[in-house]
């Protein structure tokens, strides 16, 4: 009888196991896709993962075709569609790739309990992290909530498997179950359409995810420990959305750039290499995390925070939301957020930090943001990532540390490339005066075609005043516990 293979955050051919085991049975394979219900641990995170992945199902049905084989899409409860097309078809196995964040592993227990009780079992295969959270434990058999021990717990254990390719040819069935058009899931924005530039930036699908891995490893790789920093240099790999969806394996990126490591003179050396996987090891490590502690997105993992005094500021974040605070490195990312739905590391760490810090809004309002509007929205990454800023997390940077936009961005950003890319209306200011516009002089502003408060907002709030307030809340929270 025919096997389901049933995608979900795993859009691709290359290194798929639950594929692998499912061309060697030998059984006829449909490849299924359901688009479940927002919310549901199988549907995509936000409005631009939504986009993400309208593209990366083209993507992949058009490999499956190049094989012989196709993409029927479904929409619905998955365990209503499953038990359907098992009926329908005469399927009694479905294969799965596990999801690795807890919520996903809960739902997939109650579906396999659904489908058993029609006589059809589900089976899940590895592949979407370098190591199991299971069995990377500390001495005393706990998660690990740091992530210098993760990492060297990590190189302790075997080198990761080496990535497998896509199965030549498996059996097709002889007929067809039918499949909804892709039009019909309705994944991509309308009026107004904020998603027109992503398609500029961004190839979604595994082609789009390896081609841009080997230009990586062939070129920013080298520098990758120095440049990662800087936002104004296409420095880093940008596989985090490609990533998000599954198009590529951990495993795959990794045996990537350990090829480097042998390779000719004036390649990437050691170091590049190590901090490219150490990177890659954080989004391990925030997995980790999320497995040990579900609640990563909605609660304070310290719980001392949970009485911290935050504020209710719609004119602020609305002015976050828009990249219109004043200060030009804090608008420049939240732009950039609009514009490609990604935003630079660096970055990220400033607006979030100018969010919780300076505007004292909430972490999970950002979280919340961050996760509807990046492509690479992530169930891991992005909770552990805000909890890190915010000070609340396990391996978290201390609250104290506020980092001040304007020296951050003239440390990162020294000749102002980032700003002038996304705030155009900066653009003809000298370099010095780049990151603080609210410091020109009249006659600065006038030559550069500035009116503040005009053409460019004022700061929101004053950073040295955001800062002492800041410190006074969290001084608050220090007395009462
Ligand atoms: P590269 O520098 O090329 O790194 C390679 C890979 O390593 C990335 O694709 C990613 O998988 C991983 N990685 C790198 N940095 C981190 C990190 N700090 N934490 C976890 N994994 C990392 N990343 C997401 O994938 N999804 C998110 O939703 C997300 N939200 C974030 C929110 C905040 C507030 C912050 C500060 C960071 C967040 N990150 C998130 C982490 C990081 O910013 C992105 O992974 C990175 O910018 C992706 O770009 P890249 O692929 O070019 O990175």
């Amino acid at each position: 009888s025919p096997l389901i293979l049933w995608f979900r955050k795993d859009l691709r051919l290359d290194d798929h196991i639950a594929l692998i085991k499912a061309a060697r049975s030998g059984r006829p394979v449909i490849p299924v896709f359901i688009l479940a219900d927002e919310g549901s641990p199988y549907a995509p995170l936000g409005a631009a993962q939504r986009w993400w992945l309208n593209h990366s199902l083209e993507a992949l049905a058009r490999s499956l075709e190049q094989k012989g084989s196709r993409l029927v899409l479904r929409r619905g409860a998955p365990e209503t569609v499953l038990a359907a097309l098992a009926a329908e078809t005469g399927a009694n196995v479905v294969a799965v790739t596990d999801l690795p964040d807890p919520a996903g592993r809960k739902e997939d227990e109650r579906i396999a309990g659904v489908l058993e009780e029609r006589g059809v079992a589900l089976h899940g295969f590895g592949g979407l992290l370098l190591h199991d959270p299971e069995k990377l434990r500390t001495g005393s058999g706990g998660g690990f909530r740091v992530y210098t021990p993760f990492w060297r717990a990590l190189n302790q254990q075997a080198a990761p498997a080496p990535p497998r390719p896509a199965p030549d040819a498996w059996t097709h069935p002889a007929r067809w179950p039918e499949s909804e058009p892709l039009t019909s899931f309705d994944l991509l924005p309308r009026k107004p359409d904020w998603a027109r530039e992503f398609g500029s930036h961004w190839t979604p699908g595994e082609k789009g995810a390896l081609d841009r891995l080997h230009r990586f490893t062939e070129g920013a790789l080298k520098g990758y420990a120095v440049n990662r920093d800087r936002p104004g240099i296409d420095g880093t790999s940008g596989m985090s959305p490609h990533l998000a969806m599954g198009e590529v394996s951990p495993r795959r990126i990794w045996a990537a750039v350990e090829e480097r490591r042998e390779g000719e003179r004036n390649g990437p050396d050691g170091e590049d290499i190590e901090r490219y996987q150490k990177e890659l090891v954080w989004r391990e490590f925030s997995y980790h995390l999320l497995h040990h502690f579900p609640e990563l997105a909605t609660r304070n993992w310290t719980p001392a925070f949970d009485s911290f005094s935050w504020v209710d500021d719609p004119a602020g974040l609305e002015a976050w939301k828009r990249g219109l605070t004043g200060y030009p490195i804090v608008d420049a990312g939240m732009r950039q957020l609009w514009r490609h739905g990604w935003m630079h590391n660096r970055v990220r760490m400033i607006v979030a930090s100018f969010l919780i810090k300076d505007l004292l809004i909430d972490w999970r309002v950002g979280e919340k943001w961050f996760r509807d509007t990046l492509v690479d929205a992530d169930p891991g990454s992005n909770a552990a990532s805000w909890q890190w800023v915010a000070g609340s997390g396990a391996d978290a940077s201390p609250f104290f540390r506020i980092f001040n936009p304007i020296l951050q961005g003239e440390k990162f950003d020294p000749d102002g490339t980032y700003v002038r890319t996304f705030v155009p209306e900066l653009s003809r200011l000298p370099t010095k005066l780049i990151h603080r516009p609210f410091e020109a002089s009249l006659v600065e502003l006038r030559a550069a075609g500035i009116s503040l408060g005009s053409t460019y907002p004022r700061p929101v709030v004053d950073h040295r005043f955001a800062r002492d307030r800041a410190l006074a809340a969290l001084a608050e929270l220090k007395a009462e516990k």
